[in-house]
């Protein structure tokens, strides 16, 4: 199995309060894309592309290893991936696609996604159990739904994919599509997406508190 990683790079700083990429961002002194990157190659994923923010390749190359790949980013997440997957290399037949907002996955949640796709799934997604009750409002803010807690999981990556089946569900989607993950997308395309166990250290930095908790994690 040959995988390619893409890692969507390409978003702003802005609700981190930071005045550059947020995947430049430094976690104990590296830039959040560098552990991002790592984590995927110590996983075993053979070749990385990194979608980056228009104008920063330089920046973005001075902080990476020189075998990995930079592509410009676009405006939403999902056209970003959508870059990196036409620019991902031909020998790839398995597609793992990376937040580079995750700086602390480890390496065996990425081993579990590529086993899961050996083992024959076309899409595998890591997931958590949700600790909170979580419901869902109208624009008012008042409860409309409140689904039982233990049909609910929290989604992280890397997610793993057949890469003709990831090819295929990015090529049938509108061109202007904007979703939060790409689970979503190969669902879109009515593909069953399987869950493995998921991993808090993946958790996503968005926020400066998220940030001082991957510090404490690394300090630990
Ligand atoms: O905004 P959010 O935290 O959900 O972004 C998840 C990941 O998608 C981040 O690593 C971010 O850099 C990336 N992204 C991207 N292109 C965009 C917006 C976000 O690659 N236009």
């Amino acid at each position: 199995m040959h995988a390619v990683g893409i890692v969507a790079a390409a978003g702003s700083g802005l609700r981190l309060g930071a005045d550059l990429p947020k995947a430049l961002v430094l976690l104990a002194g590296r830039p959040l894309v560098a552990w991002s990157v790592d984590a995927l190659l110590a996983g075993g994923v053979a070749e990385v592309v990194v979608t980056v923010p228009s104008g920063q390749r330089d920046a973005f190359a001075a902080v990476l290893p020189a075998a990995v790949r930079l592509v410009d980013g676009g405006a939403s997440r999902t056209a970003s991936v959508r870059a990196g997957l036409a620019a991902a290399g031909a020998a790839a037949d398995v597609v793992l696609v990376h937040d580079a907002a995750r700086p602390l996955t480890p390496p065996d949640l990425v081993r579990r996604v590529l086993g899961a796709l050996g083992d024959g799934h076309l899409a595998v997604v890591p997931a958590l159990a949700v600790v909170d009750t979580t419901v869902v409002v109208d624009d008012a803010g008042v409860i409309t739904d409140a689904p039982a807690r233990a049909t609910l999981r929290r989604v992280q990556t890397p997610q793993g994919f057949d890469r003709a089946v990831l090819a295929s569900a990015y090529a049938g989607l509108a061109p202007d599509a904007d979703l939060t993950d790409d689970a979503a997308v190969v669902r879109a395309a009515g593909v069953p997406v399987v869950t493995v166990a998921g991993d808090e250290r993946a958790a996503k930095v968005t926020v400066a508190h998220d940030l001082a908790l991957a510090e404490a994690e690394v300090a630990r």
